[in-house]
């Protein structure tokens, strides 16, 4: 089971923005910027174009739906979307709250923000998206 299976079943703890029976969003431990989330499959796939066509769609429409709720939590010009997938080996989707260009680069340094500041972001995020 991958570390993202076992956030996705409650075994580990995350900062949990969004859920359906399908996929799961939570904060990135190590944020980029406030709000950077991940989007995953509860389904555990390593590559994410090794998803079938079906599940791509859905997770993209999931994707866009908390990208929506970001929006209107983090101050920012447009939420930006990447994949990477170098580190965890189970398909996920970044979704980061951009201010420029230079808020996507990965080789940033990350930020280490507070639990409570974490958790009242993902608070935030999940009831814009339950709205
Ligand atoms: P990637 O696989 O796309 O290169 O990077 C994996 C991302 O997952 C990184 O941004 C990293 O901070 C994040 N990450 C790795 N382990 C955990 C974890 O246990 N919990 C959370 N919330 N994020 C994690």
């Amino acid at each position: 089971m991958s570390i993202f299976s076992k956030i996705a079943a409650g075994e580990i703890p995350s900062y949990c923005c969004a859920s359906n029976e399908e996929f799961y969003a939570f904060l990135d431990i190590n944020p980029m910027v406030k709000g950077h989330t991940l989007v995953i499959p509860r389904r555990e796939v390593d590559y994410i174009f090794d998803l079938t066509d079906e599940e791509l769609a859905r997770m993209q429409v999931f994707a866009a739906h908390v990208a929506r709720a970001i929006k209107k939590v983090i101050p920012c010009v447009k939420v930006g979307e990447a994949v990477l997938g170098l580190e965890v080996p189970h398909a996920h989707i970044h979704l980061i709250p951009m201010q420029s260009e230079r808020d996507m680069l990965f080789s940033n340094p990350k930020l280490s923000l507070p639990s409570e500041e974490m958790q009242a972001i993902a608070d935030a995020i999940r009831k814009e998206f339950n709205a």
